[in-house]
């Protein structure tokens, strides 16, 4: 079990995300979003999605964060962020 934590506040838009893990997806206003956040729910008031997943994607999910260049997203364990 994970969950991956985006910030759409820092979130520039560059897409680095979708090519590591197909999970993040390009929304309507340009910015990142999550497989699985509440795709028509209210944005959160400071702009960050988190959506947990229990499969073997970890990885996939790390290196999206590693690749992001202003950081918007973390993903953490049950060990701590990784
Ligand atoms: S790589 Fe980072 S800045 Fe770029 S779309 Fe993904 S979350 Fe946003």
């Amino acid at each position: 079990m994970y969950r991956v934590t985006l910030d759409r506040e820092a979130c520039d838009g560059i897409f680095a995300c979708l090519v590591r893990d197909d999970r993040f997806t390009e929304r309507a206003d340009g910015l990142a979003g999550i497989e699985g956040e509440a795709a028509d729910g209210p944005e959160p008031a400071d702009g960050t999605v988190t959506v947990t997943f229990d499969d073997d994607r970890l990885a996939d999910a790390e290196q999206a964060a590693a690749a992001c260049p202003v950081d918007a997203i973390s993903v953490t364990t049950e060990e701590g962020e990784s």
